[in-house]
Parts: structure tokens; sequence; C-alpha cells
């Protein structure tokens, strides 16, 4: 049956991927107008630390477009990269998270930081720390309140080029994380020469904790070998009390996952605030 049909089935082959390819471009259409039709939002997720106490947020891109419906960002953040978009909506989230946490001063909330994702492209780019410095500004918000989640891969491809950035905005008192750890190369020596002040262990490691008994030593192992190198480490997608419970136990500095709560809008997350003393 299969070679009766061949030719149609090689030709409804090549149909859905011209619908794919079609689909992409009206996507990519879509996302470059999407910050001025206000489509774009950003999600916050609490880190907290072992006493439960609001520590921290990461901001999180969200698109809700009429015409595609809400798209996930590991499916827009991708064709934004490939499509020059991201500088711009890279520096929108900058300026957004920063306006978040100067609304956390205002409410007294002034040592709680905000965590944002940037793109190796958008790191990469001259007039990166120019857009850090004006985000900062114009909230007038204090650098150590901001943070800048990095992948682990991103870093590694071009590690000289990132390292001289990295250190740049350390000097300027932002906090730096190295996002995903654990899925990535990257080594001992690599870690050391990084200006990264904490570690986020990727979900698959956690979600050891639940399956495997004996790779759950390696996140103990993982969080001694940043505290050895004074890095403070979060454990990423924490969606059990037997998980937080490992964690307590290595020593783990913060937590973040759906347990606690998943990304909410902006209102919400300053209400999750009151549970938290000052
Ligand atoms: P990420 O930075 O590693 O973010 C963590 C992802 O895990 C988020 O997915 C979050 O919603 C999800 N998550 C948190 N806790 C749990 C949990 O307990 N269980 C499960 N299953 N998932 C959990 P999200 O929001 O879909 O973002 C996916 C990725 O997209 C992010 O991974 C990040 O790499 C990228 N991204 C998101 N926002 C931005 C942005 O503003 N800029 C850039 N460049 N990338 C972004
Ligand atoms: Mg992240
Ligand atoms: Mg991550
Ligand atoms: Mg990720």
């Amino acid at each position: 049956a299969a070679k009766k049909s061949g030719k149609n089935c090689w030709r409804f082959y090549e149909t859905t991927m011209q619908i794919e390819a079609y689909d992409k471009i009206r996507l990519i259409n879509s996302l470059r107008h999407a910050i001025e039709n206000q489509e774009l939002s950003l999600h916050y997720q609490p880190q907290v630390d072992i006493n439960g106490c609001t520590v921290g947020f990461e901001a999180l891109l969200r698109w809700n477009s009429p015409e595609h419906g809400a798209i996930s960002p590991t499916r827009f953040i991708p064709l934004a990269e490939q499509n020059g978009l991201i500088q711009k909506i890279g520096n929108w989230v900058l300026k957004e998270a920063s306006q978040f946490a100067r609304k956390l001063v205002n409410k007294g909330w002034g040592h709680i930081h905000v965590a944002v994702n940037v793109s190796p492209y958008q790191l990469c780019a001259d007039h990166f720390i120019d857009d850090v410095r004006k985000a900062l500004y114009s909230a007038g918000i204090e650098p150590n309140q901001l943070e800048i989640e990095i992948t682990e891969n991103a870093l590694i491809e071009s590690l000289e080029e990132s390292t001289h950035i990295l250190e740049k905005i350390q000097a300027m008192g932002i906090r730096m994380s190295l996002d995903d750890f654990g899925t990535g190369y990257s080594s001992l020596t690599y870690l050391q020469r990084l200006p990264v002040k904490t570690l986020k262990i990727d979900k698959a490691f956690i979600d050891m904790i639940l399956t495997n008994k004996a790779q759950k030593a390696i996140i103990r192992t993982i969080i001694d070998m940043a505290h050895i190198m004074k890095m403070n480490v979060v454990a990423e997608g924490v969606e059990t009390e037997i998980q937080i419970a490992y964690l307590a136990k290595c020593h783990c500095d913060l937590l973040q996952g759906y347990i606690i709560s998943p990304p909410v809008p902006e209102a919400e997350a300053i209400n999750f605030l009151s549970y938290c003393k000052k």
C-alpha cells in the first residue's frame, strides 16, 4: 500500500512542509509587531530560600497573539534570534523587568532581585551594556536588583567574548547566573573563570531526585562544588515535597518551581510577597 501511494505520500509531505514554512513566516511577521501591539508581557516566578521566603523573581516572557494564540518562548525566542528581532525584544524585557523592580522598591521590597534571561545574540551586541544601563537608569533601580541569566551552552560557545562582556556587567554591580546548568559542557576550569554568582541546576537534574537514586548524588556534588567556588545554587523546576526535602539536606540556597508557584502576572507576584517578611 505504501508503494502504491508513494507519490501521493511524497506530495503530502511537500505540502506539509510548505504549510509549516508559511506558518513560520506568518509567525515571524506577527512577532515583528508584537511589541507595538502590546502582545508581550512578563510573568514572574518566585525564587524562595529554604524557609520559603521569596528573595527574587525570574521574569519569563509571554506572547499572546490575537492571530496565533499563546505561543511558548521556547518556540518564538529561537525565531526572534534567527530573524534579528531578539535585540528589540530583549531590550523590551530588560526595561519592563526593571520597571517591575522599581515597583518592588516602591512597595518596600527593594532587596528582592529580578532575574532576566538574556540571549547570547543580545549579550554580544555592541549596545548591550548601554541598553542595560539605560534600563536601570530610567527605572531608577540599583544594579544589584537586576540579575542576568545566561545559558551554559551559550557561554561556552563564545567563551572569550562572553567572559569579557560578563566582566563588564559584573563591574557594574549586576548579578549573573548560569542557567540550565548541567545540560552543557562547562568544566570546573571554565566555571572558575566566569564572573558568575549563581548556578541554576537544570530541571532534568532535579527530576532525578525522584527517579534515579544513584545519580541524585550528583546534585549534592554540584551544590558542594558551587559553594566551594563561592557561588549560590538555585534548583529549577522543583515540583514535589520530596525534592524540597532532598535539596534542603544538600544545602541548596534557593528553590524555584511549580510547587512554590508557576510564573504569574505582575499583580499576583506582588501579592505573593505578602506571605513574606520585609
Ligand atoms: P528557563 O530560563 O530555563 O526558564 C525556566 C522554564 O521552566 C520556564 O519555562 C518556566 O515556566 C518553567 N518552569 C518553572 N518551574 C517549573 C516546574 O516546576 N515544572 C516545569 N515543568 N516547568 C517549570 P518558559 O516560561 O516556557 O520558558 C522557557 C525558556 O524560554 C526559558 O527557560 C528561557 O530559556 C526562554 N525564555 C523565556 N523568557 C525569555 C526572555 O525574556 N528572553 C530570552 N532570551 N529567553 C527567554
Ligand atoms: Mg532562566
Ligand atoms: Mg533554566
Ligand atoms: Mg531553559
